[in-house]
């Protein structure tokens, strides 16, 4: 691969040459056909020629210097590398490489794995040494095909496919003749790999795309290390087209606020109005703070929007199906979590404690609305306020398994730290082709620029469409809702204003 990468594909000619010349010269040393099979460029296969017949070590090296395939910089590249088979090509001491040697290396890896020709020919020399051993046995147009190969540009993509195809064949036959055929290589690629993760840095992307054209839109990412510290831009002021959103979203909840208030209450019976504006005004809470902190526009820092924005919507419109009694149930079932999560805070041994923390453990004694006296409060370690029941199986029953599949559960997936969400927001390739050439991932280094103003207007549409449906489930006075929201229709009666959110009614 480095003798290919520096003289060209169109010289592979003289591996044929050095395989011919070394044929002949160890010819009745060993079996004809052992000498052939381990001229097929592979180093470990060298090691086992020269195992054999002692030597081969000579004749093998001084054939391949006659023809120029052991060059300076190729030997200089093989030293890198320790624990290399074959090291009796090379007679000299490990040095780690230097500039010149990974400008060899490097490309000498990509050339293989972008050039499927130059592939082709690596793995035709096998096939050439047994040619010219006279042992190759193949059909009689295989050998027609690669009797000129690789000097006819006209059958020189058929017989690359037929080539790699053999290879691959033949190394089927030698694994099925002996399992442990390429052990002495594989523990040799694992050397190469790993001398080259100490050798060599990790490359992420934007240190290869200097060059500011090669930057996708919406790709000038933040970066967070420390080599960038200080060039990072402030976060921007909120995005063209989404700085009205985070007044949108306080107007929304404001108003929706307005019209419980304005409505008749039902104060015998206030806990579906306590549970429904409580978790409204928890997600509103969400999104208007989302809104203005434009970092947070995109799926990986703003997934938890949609998922509080559909879990609230579930919930809602799942009780509105059961007993009322379920918002008193909801109500309690949290009260019993809060009893629970003192109980565990008290756990920690009395030296560990501040004051504040017992504090803290006052707090949510009292969220638990427990008799300090009578024990009464029921600890539920259930998943869920309904008997367990899963946030899927509520959406289920109450006709929200679309909203739930399409919306809470990729989000859901990202606030889990799924390793797809993982591999795709906080991972890159690595770029170095000496790091195993397929490119291991790394964290990125980069921030998501954020700023998704479709996503953001998408949570304030969420929310007015949330407000909606609960002033509906809890019937509050029309004319309340409509004095409390008439600013919108307002709004909505002049025009959109340029880059204002579309809002959408609930259906
Ligand atoms: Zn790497």
């Amino acid at each position: 691969m480095l003798t290919l990468s520096e003289l060209g594909t169109a010289e592979a000619v003289r591996f044929a040459r050095w395989q011919k010349a070394v044929q002949d010269d160890l010819s009745g040393k060993a079996g004809h056909r052992l000498i052939a099979e381990c001229l097929d460029g592979r180093l470990t296969s060298l090691d086992r020629l020269a195992a054999q017949v002692p030597e081969a070590k000579a004749v093998v090296k001084a054939r391949a210097q006659e023809l120029g395939l052991l060059s300076e910089s190729v030997a200089n590249a093989l030293t890198s590398y320790p624990f290399r088979p074959a090291a009796w090509l090379v007679d000299r001491e490990i040095t780690p490489p230097g500039h010149e040697e990974i400008d060899l290396l490097a490309p000498a890896v990509l050339g293989v794995l972008k050039d499927a020709h130059r592939e082709a020919v690596i793995k035709f020399l096998g096939i050439w040494s047994a040619v010219q051993d006279g042992t190759l046995s193949t059909s009689a147009e295989t050998i027609e095909l690669l009797q000129p190969y690789p000097n006819d540009p006209k059958t020189r993509a058929e017989a690359d496919s037929v080539v790699r195809s053999m290879w691959g064949a033949h190394k089927g036959l030698l694994l099925h003749e002996n399992e442990s055929h390429f052990a002495g290589a594989v523990k040799w690629a694992k050397v190469f790999w790993g001398a080259n993760s100490m050798t060599t840095r990790c490359m992420r992307r934007r240190e290869v795309e200097t060059d500011e054209h090669d930057l996708e839109e919406g790709d000038v990412d933040t970066p967070i290390d420390a080599t960038s510290r200080g060039e990072a831009p402030a976060p921007d002021a909120l995005p063209e087209g989404g700085a009205h959103l985070r007044q949108l979203a306080m107007d929304l909840l404001s108003s929706y606020v307005e019209a419980l208030e304005t409505s008749p209450a039902r104060l015998y019976d206030d806990e579906p109005q306590e549970v429904h504006s409580g978790l409204v005004a928890r997600a509103g809470r969400d999104v208007i703070t989302a809104l203005g902190a434009p970092d947070l526009w995109c799926m990986e820092h703003g997934a938890h929007i949609i998922r509080a924005l559909v879990e609230v919507r579930i919930y809602i419109q799942w009780m509105a199906q059961q007993d009322p009694s379920i918002y008193r149930a909801f109500q309690e079932y949290g009260a019993g979590k809060a009893k629970l999560y003192a109980r565990i805070m008290d756990e920690l041994p009395a030296d560990a404690r501040r004051p504040d923390f017992e504090d803290a453990i006052k707090d949510l004694e009292k969220l638990s609305h427990n008799d300090e006296v009578l024990d009464h409060r029921v600890v539920d370690t259930r998943d869920s306020f309904a008997d367990g029941k899963s946030i899927r199986a509520m959406a289920d029953e109450c006709g929200l398994i679309d909203l739930y599949r399409q919306a809470y559960y990729m989000a859901s997936g990202v606030a889990h730290s799924e390793w797809w969400s993982i591999e795709t927001h906080a991972m890159e390739r690595c770029l170095n082709v000496l790091h195993r050439g397929r490119g291991h991932l790394i964290p990125s280094l980069s921030l998501s620029s954020g700023g998704n103003v479709e996503l953001a207007s998408s949570w304030a549409d969420q929310l007015y469409t949330l407000i909606r449906i609960s002033l509906q489930i809890l019937g509050t006075d029309e004319k309340a809702v409509h004095n409390a929201f008439a600013w919108l229709k307002a709004e909505r009666d002049e025009g959109p204003s340029e880059g204002d959110g579309v809002i959408v009614s609930p259906t």
